[in-house]
């Protein structure tokens, strides 16, 4: 067992119950505050601890880490110091947090100065990112999508349990929770409607995903295995893949989403380590038929995350509108990184790979408006008494997530992003 998991550890920060960042789970994020320039900081409870100060005044010292690794705007080069030393940091810290630890617990003055309360941080861009792209992996969401636009009885295309699907999206537009979109713009055309028209988007959406990010690359022309998947994958983040349907519909065909999807996707500014999650490893569904040698893998590969969506209408009050779990993926991260690498195709330090919209089963556990409104056919109810076909201006969108195993708990924070309205220069010219 990685000894920093042991549920059996304290802190001697106090650590709130129920709180996302016990010392069993110390993610990683980029911070700065109103007197300090942006650097790297690990949550714990609700501080920030500050990674460049432990570096600098020998904390740290023995773990081969570079001058000034932590004191950037992004984890790049951290995480690109590979997971051998990146795994070692991390049982570090969880060292230097624990109550019968008295190195950094009794030096008051270094104390203070290495924990920042949150609330005096603003996260940021935890990584920058080079490659961005999104999967298509829960049978569930691919089923509810090809039922409402195709046929409920071919709803999933003849490739779908064959291959991981993905596309190439925009690494650009990925912004932090608490940066609010703009409703788009685009070219929109109704099925009845002659030509097409220009526009804000009237069917704004959601996809509640999560992303891993790599953190070794491979080289172009090296496919990975996967058994060999997880060496280049640092950790997880929530993932808010913003879609604007009613473009997406009219410009998909024949090369897939394009404007509906890069204008903005939004992220949990903190990395939740795969080491963290190891105790919330689970077996994925079976996959009939068999899948291509290249795509079979050993163990649990799936991971127990209840991954929550809440819609915020301006000066409301928060409305839980969807219960999903990560373990619903039909294709595991394993198999969704083997199948990109595949062709030779190099993965970069600080990619994002996507899961896709996690739905479940369950009518409430669908992961878009388009899902859980079918497709306008049956409006949420909110508490103030309006109703959501899709989102609207002033809405909030909030996605959550956390494993619990006994009374570890371990978070990802939220995702938070208001929706303003579009540019309307652009429609009237
Ligand atoms: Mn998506």
């Amino acid at each position: 067992m990685i000894k920093a998991n042991d549920p059996a550890l304290k802190s001697w920060v106090e650590v709130p119950e129920n709180s996302d960042f016990p010392i069993q789970n110390l993610p990683f994020g980029i911070f700065k505050t109103d007197y300090m320039e942006a650097g790297a900081g690990v949550a714990i409870g609700e501080h920030v601890l500050d990674l460049t100060y432990l570096h600098e005044n020998g904390f740290l010292d023995g773990l081969s880490l570079p001058a000034g690794v932590f004191n950037q705007r992004w984890l790049n080069d951290f995480i690109g110091l590979g997971k051998k030393v990146t795994s070692r940091v991390r049982e570090r810290i969880s060292e230097l947090l624990r109550h019968d630890h008295d190195e950094l617990r009794d030096n008051k003055p270094a104390r203070e100065l290495a924990l920042i309360p949150m609330d005096e941080a603003e996260m940021l861009m935890p990584v920058k990112v080079p490659n961005y792209t999104d999967f298509y992996s829960s049978i569930e969401h691919a089923t509810n999508v090809g039922t409402m636009f195709r046929d409920p009885k071919n709803a999933l295309l003849p490739n779908w349990r064959h291959i991981p699907v993905g596309y190439h999206g925009r690494a650009s537009s990925i912004v932090p929770s608490g940066v609010s979109i703009k409703r788009p713009n685009g070219q929109t055309k109704p099925p009845e409607a002659e030509r097409p028209s220009f526009g804000p988007s009237g069917r704004l959406d959601f996809e509640l995903e999560m992303a891993f990010i790599t953190c070794m690359e491979n080289g172009l022309g090296n496919a990975i295995p996967t058994h060999k998947a997880e060496d280049h994958i640092f950790g997880f983040v929530l993932f808010n893949d913003w879609s604007a349907r009613d473009i997406q519909v009219w410009e998909y065909v024949p090369l897939g989403p394009f404007l509906a999807k890069n204008f903005a996707s939004s992220i949990s500014p903190w990395i939740v380590t795969m080491d963290a999650l190891e105790p919330f490893r689970t077996s994925g569904p079976e996959q009939v038929p068999e899948v291509l040698p290249y795509l079979q893998y050993k163990g649990d590969k799936n991971f127990d995350i209840h991954l929550q969506v809440y819609l915020q209408p301006e000066g409301g009050e928060e409305n839980l509108i969807c219960n999903s779990n990560f373990k619903y993926m039909y294709w595991n991260v394993n198999q969704q990184l083997a199948h990109h690498t595949v062709n030779g195709c190099n993965v970069q330090v600080g990619d994002m790979y996507a899961s896709g919209t996690i739905s479940g089963p369950a009518p409430d556990s669908y992961g878009s408006m388009l899902e859980l409104a079918w497709k306008g056919t049956k409006p949420l109810k909110l508490s103030n008494g309006e109703e959501r076909k899709f989102v609207q201006d002033g809405d909030t969108v909030i996605m959550r997530g956390f494993g619990m195993k006994g009374n570890v708990r371990i978070g990802f924070g939220e995702v938070k992003t208001k929706v303003l309205p579009a540019d309307q220069a652009q429609v009237t010219g």
